[in-house]
């Protein structure tokens, strides 16, 4: 096992480039801020053309949780590893047990300050090798409890939604208004259901027509090709599918007035943020709007009742409209208003630390 240090310089408390060439492993733990409690944020599996591009990656995606944690008013920090996809011995087929033992070994050399759970290109099975060799994951399958964040996620996205409404068009009643959602995956396909049940008209597209079949189905919606959701003439559009869909390409296409979603990076670039707001279009950060997920995490890694998250939850709609209101009294964009009260509220922290403390 070899751990190098490449902490200094980034901002962050702590860069690991961990390898273990035995288990085939090469991965980058980046712990951003434990200020605020442990530093959580998950393991992703990916491909990176070098150990610097997953370097990096780990520092944006670690910094982002902080700012979603802080935001989510969680009492964790900001973590997140990346282990990087390399094909198999002789190009054979990954050995899964092995590369997330390894990481799990090096999660345990840190005693604790960063906990990890499931994320992009990783699952529940991952999870349970990683727990052979640390405690310190969450994202189990366990015989009491479903770990699916999707429907906590879906719950805050309609939270937020309700508060861009209340702020461009002076009501939180979505009964009339005609929403688009791209992505009719495990939280889209149930944010449809909650919208519906509100009254809204649905506009929906995925690029798998047997999800799309089933939303119809349920709630009754206009089903488009996906190539046409994006400039689908609707109030609001509900991006739940892929990261990086708002860009100089698409952004001139929307006819809607809001953009809020569960979609993780809907921002390609942050110009792209500012971009919208010349547009006048309004934009819920997404870290914000999806962060029923983590919250609905904190029942397993901090024992919350489903009361306590869910109370959580329903706070989003505050969080979405301080921020939003933030934005217009400093003449910024939302995304940029809600980076800004997150580092605020860290400094907070950092100036009157306390035990137990949560926003
Ligand atoms: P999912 O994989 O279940 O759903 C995504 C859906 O998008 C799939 O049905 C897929 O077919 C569809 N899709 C892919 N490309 C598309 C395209 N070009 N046009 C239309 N549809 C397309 O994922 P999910 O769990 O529903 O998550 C959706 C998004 O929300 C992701 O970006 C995820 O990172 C983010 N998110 C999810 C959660 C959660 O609790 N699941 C929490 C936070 C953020």
């Amino acid at each position: 096992m070899e751990m190098i240090d490449l902490t200094s310089g980034t901002g962050h408390e702590r860069v690991l480039l961990c390898r273990d060439p035995e288990a085939g492993y090469r991965g980058v733990i980046a712990i951003h801020s434990t200020v605020a409690g442990l530093a959580a944020g998950g393991t992703r599996f990916w491909s990176y053309a070098s150990e610097e591009e997953a370097v990096q990656d780990a520092l944006r995606l670690s910094r982002g949780m902080t700012y979603k944690n802080i935001m989510a008013g969680l009492p964790l920090g900001g973590g997140k590893s990346v282990i990087l996809r390399d094909p198999g011995r002789n190009g054979g087929p990954v050995d899964r047990e092995k590369l997330f033992r390894a990481h799990g070994r090096f999660i345990e050399s840190l005693g604790g300050r960063y906990v990890t759970g499931e994320d992009v290109g990783t699952s529940p099975a991952d999870m349970a090798f990683i727990r052979q060799e640390t405690r310190h994951v969450v994202g189990l399958v366990t015989a009491e409890r479903s770990g699916d964040p999707s429907p906590w996620t879906a719950r805050g996205v309609v939270r937020a939604i309700q508060a861009a409404a209340v702020h461009r068009w002076g009501s939180d009643d979505l009964s009339g208004r005609r929403i688009a959602i791209q992505g009719c995956g495990n939280v889209g396909s149930l944010l449809a259901r909650e919208l519906r049940e509100a009254g809204a008209e649905l506009v929906v597209a995925d690029v798998d027509p047997e999800k799309v079949r089933k939303v119809v189905e349920a709630t009754g919606a206009r089903a488009v090709g996906p190539e046409e959701i994006l400039e689908a003439e609707a109030d609001l559009l509900a991006p739940c599918a892929l990261g990086g869909i708002l860009n100089a390409q698409t952004i001139g296409d929307l006819r809607v007035e809001v953009v809020a979603g569960a979609a993780n990076n809907q921002l390609l670039e942050p110009e792209d943020g500012d971009l919208l707001r010349e547009l006048g279009i309004l934009y819920a950060p997404d870290y914000v709007a999806n962060a029923g997920g983590v919250i609905s995490g904190c029942r397993e890694l901090l024992g919350w009742s489903d009361e306590e998250a869910s109370g959580r939850v329903e706070r989003i709609y505050d969080t979405t409209l301080a921020v939003l209101r933030r934005a217009d009294q400093l003449r910024i964009s939302p995304h940029l208003a809600a980076d800004w009260m997150a580092k605020e509220r860290l400094k907070a922290l950092r100036t009157a630390p306390a035990p137990g403390r949560s926003s």
